[in-house]
């Protein structure tokens, strides 16, 4: 977190629908699903960095002399796709692939570009590996281990910079806040931040507390994130559109005082049916109207703050309770 030295951005509107639907997408298997019709966009975002929407995980690239870096590769079948709209900003194979985070719909295609296939390097923190190499469960839908081609073959444990297109990319591993193995890409020179599934634009987000997530640790993780970031500073969300400091601090205002909602309501002696009964003030109406419904956020506070999901002060790699 340390050494943030960057500078800003502004709003665009908000596909709410797509965001719905891509969020909800990226919790159906892979296998599930129907690729044929998603369309792959590039947008430039600033400098060496462009960021790549298709289906599942908003995709990172930095494009320059020194080839192409990806930061997620959202899935499979959309790998001939993406390498199809790379192709029309710059010739060669993707040479690394950095995950944010272990979600399918972030490394479902990491095989298709990692060393079996095009042969790029796939760079994760070690909870990446570690949750994809052991069958998981996300809201109670079993994920089986990933095969080994799938799996990041550099792990590192608090950060890792990779010296690339005359910037240093560098990814911070945050332990507890989508999950326990989320990282932030910082783009020093070009003054980006890819933000992974930490940042959630107008939305309530999934905190994925049987692997690691946890609401007050997403609080700390994202004050950190935002004590460092410059007011000009470009930001791209896991899901939704290319933001800035304000979209960041929305959600952060947003995480807090939701949070302080739940725990004066438990501290009053409220039981978990009587505060989702009770729902939030209007203010925060919006928010809910994406996958995670306001309840469901009730419910992700409440069990954060009995303690019921995974401590965020462990430092790395214990494995949850569930
Ligand atoms: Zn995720």
């Amino acid at each position: 977190m340390h050494r943030f030295v960057l500078s800003a951005g502004r709003r665009a509107a908000l596909p709410f629908a797509a965001l719905l639907l891509v969020v909800t997408a990226s919790l159906v298997p892979a296998s599930a699903q129907d690729f044929s019709g998603v369309e792959v966009t590039i947008e430039h975002v600033a400098g060496n960095v462009h960021m790549l929407k298709g289906a599942g995980g908003n995709i990172g690239l930095s494009i320059g002399d020194d080839g192409i870096l990806m930061i997620d590769s959202q899935f499979e079948p959309l790998a001939e796709k993406i390498r199809a709209a790379i192709a029309e900003k710059a010739p060669g194979k993707v040479r690394y692939v950095l995950n944010t985070h272990w979600h399918g719909d972030h490394t479902g295609g990491n095989a298709a570009f990692g060393a079996s296939g095009d042969g790029a390097s796939v760079v994760a923190h070690d909870n990446v590996r570690r949750r994809m190499t052991r069958k998981q469960q996300i809201r109670g839908r079993d994920v089986e281990p990933a095969p080994p081609g799938k799996l990041p073959v550099v792990t590192f444990n608090d950060q890792l910079s990779v010296h690339w297109n005359g910037e240093e990319i560098r990814a911070i591993h945050f332990p507890h806040a989508h999950t326990d193995g989320d990282s932030v890409i910082w783009f020093a020179g070009s003054n980006v931040v890819h933000m992974g599934d930490m940042m959630w634009v107008n939305r309530f987000p999934f905190i994925d507390m049987d692997n690691g997530g946890d609401v007050i640790g997403m609080i700390n993780a994202i004050q950190a994130v935002l004590a460092k970031l410059p007011a000009d500073i470009k930001l791209i969300p896991g899901h939704g559109p290319l933001s800035g400091r304000k979209e960041l601090e929305d959600y952060r205002d947003m995480l807090v005082a939701t949070t302080d909602i739940v725990r004066a309501r438990v501290a009053a002696g409220k039981d978990l049916e009587a505060i989702v009964e009770e729902g939030l003030p209007e203010a925060w109406e919006e928010w809910g109207g994406g996958f995670i419904k306001t309840d469901v956020w009730l419910r992700t506070i409440h069990r954060s703050l009995s303690g019921q999901g995974e401590t965020f002060w462990h430092p790395h790699g214990h494995d949850h309770k569930h």
